[in-house]
C-alpha cells in the first residue's frame, strides 16, 4: 500500500485514477483548483478513509504533511477548447506546476509520473509516433501553450531524474474517452455523443479525413497504473492504435444511438494535427499491456454514461 498524491485529481483521468488505486489498497491525496476538474467526480470518495481531497492550484507552492509515495501530475486543461481560454493557466500548470510537484517529489523521496501527452509529436511527421520521435510543433501558435507546455514538462522531469537521481516516468496519453468527460468539454467524442444524442447536427471540424486513435478510459487507467508500477524511465505510449478519421467517428456515433443527426462541416483549428496513432511496442513489451475496448463498444459505454448521468 503506497500514498499517492494525485495533482488534477477530480479531472476526467485524475479522478478514475483515485477510484482505482483506492480499490487496489492505496491511500490518494487529490489536488484540484476546479478549473476544468469536477467535485462530482470525486463525491462519491469523499466518505473513503484512504482518500482526501485538497482544492489548490498546484502553480503555486504544494505543501502536503506526512510521508508520500508517489506524487502523479496530471492538473492541466487538456482539451483544445480549455487551454484556447486558460492559456496562460495552461502554461503555469505545465511549467510552475510540474516544477512544484517534482519538488515535493523530491522532498519526500517519491515516485514522480508525469501525465504528457501525444500533442508534444504535434502535427507529426513520422506516423505511427513512435517514442523516439521529436515531433513537429507550432510553439508560436494558439495549441502551442499546451505542447511546449507538456514539453518542458518533459523535459525538467528527465532533468530531476538525470541531476537529482529522483525516479521518474512520463506516459504519452493519447485521445482518451469514456464517462466523466464533461457534456461541454470540447473533444470530438463528448461533442458528437451529446450533439447525437439531442438529435443536432454533428459538427465535423475540416473535412473530417484527420485521424485520431481513441482509448477507452478503462484500458488507459490500466496502463497508467502498469507504467508506475514499472522501472522504465524513459517516456512510453498509452493509446489505442486503432485508427479513424473523424468522419468514421461521427457515423459510429450516429449508428450506435441510432440518431436521426445530419453532419456539419466547420472550419478546421489552426494547428490541428492531421493524423495521430501511437506506436505501442514499448508498451506491449515492457508493460505488457494492450487495449482491450475497441471503439464501438467505448462509444456505447459512454453513450450510457451520458445518456445517465448527465442532463443534456
Ligand atoms: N473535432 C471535430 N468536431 C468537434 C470536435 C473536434 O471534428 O466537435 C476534431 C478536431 O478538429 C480534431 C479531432 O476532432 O481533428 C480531435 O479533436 P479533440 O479536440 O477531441 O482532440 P485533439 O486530438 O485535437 O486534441
Amino acid at each position: 500500500m503506497a500514498r499517492i498524491v494525485i495533482t488534477g485529481g477530480a479531472g476526467f483521468l485524475g479522478s478514475h485514477l483515485c477510484d482505482l488505486l483506492l480499490e487496489r489498497g492505496d491511500e490518494v491525496v487529490a489536488i484540484d483548483n476546479l478549473s476544468t476538474g469536477d467535485i462530482s467526480n470525486i463525491e462519491h470518495l469523499f466518505d473513503h478513509k484512504e482518500f482526501t481531497f485538497s482544492q489548490r492550484d498546484v502553480s503555486d507552492f504544494i505543501l502536503v504533511p506526512g510521508d508520500v509515495d508517489a506524487v502523479m501530475h496530471f492538473a492541466s486543461p487538456a482539451s483544445p477548447i480549455d487551454y484556447l481560454d486558460m492559456p496562460i493557466q495552461t502554461l503555469k500548470v505545465g511549467s510552475l506546476g510540474t516544477h512544484n510537484s517534482l519538488g515535493l517529489a523530491k522532498e519526500k523521496g517519491a515516485k514522480f509520473f508525469l501525465a504528457s501527452t501525444s500533442e508534444v509529436y504535434g502535427d507529426p511527421h513520422v506516423h505511427p509516433q513512435t517514442e523516439d520521435y521529436w515531433g513537429n510543433v507550432n510553439p508560436i501558435g494558439p495549441r502551442g501553450v499546451y505542447d511546449e507546455a507538456k514539453r518542458f514538462s518533459e523535459a525538467i522531469t528527465m532533468a530531476y531524474h538525470r541531476y537529482h537521481g529522483l525516479d521518474t516516468r512520463i506516459v504519452r496519453i493519447f485521445n482518451t474517452y469514456g464517462p466523466r468527460m464533461r457534456a461541454n468539454d470540447g473533444r470530438v467524442v463528448s461533442n458528437f455523443i451529446v450533439q447525437a444524442l439531442r438529435g443536432e447536427p454533428l459538427t465535423i471540424y475540416g473535412d473530417g479525413t484527420q485521424t485520431r486513435s481513441f482509448c477507452y478510459v478503462d484500458d488507459e487507467i490500466e496502463g497508467l497504473i502498469a507504467l508506475l508500477d514499472s522501472d522504465e524511465n524513459d517516456p512510453v505510449n498509452i493509446g489505442n492504435p486503432n485508427e479513424f478519421t473523424v468522419k468514421e467517428l461521427a457515423d459510429i456515433v450516429i449508428e450506435t444511438i441510432g440518431s436521426s443527426s445530419t453532419v456539419e462541416m466547420h472550419p478546421l483549428p489552426t494547428d490541428d494535427p492531421t493524423q495521430r496513432r501511437p506506436d505501442i511496442t514499448r508498451a506491449r513489451e515492457i508493460l505488457d499491456w494492450e487495449p482491450q475496448i475497441q471503439l464501438r463498444e467505448g462509444v456505447a459505454r459512454t453513450v450510457d454514461y451520458f445518456k445517465t448521468a448527465v442532463a443534456l
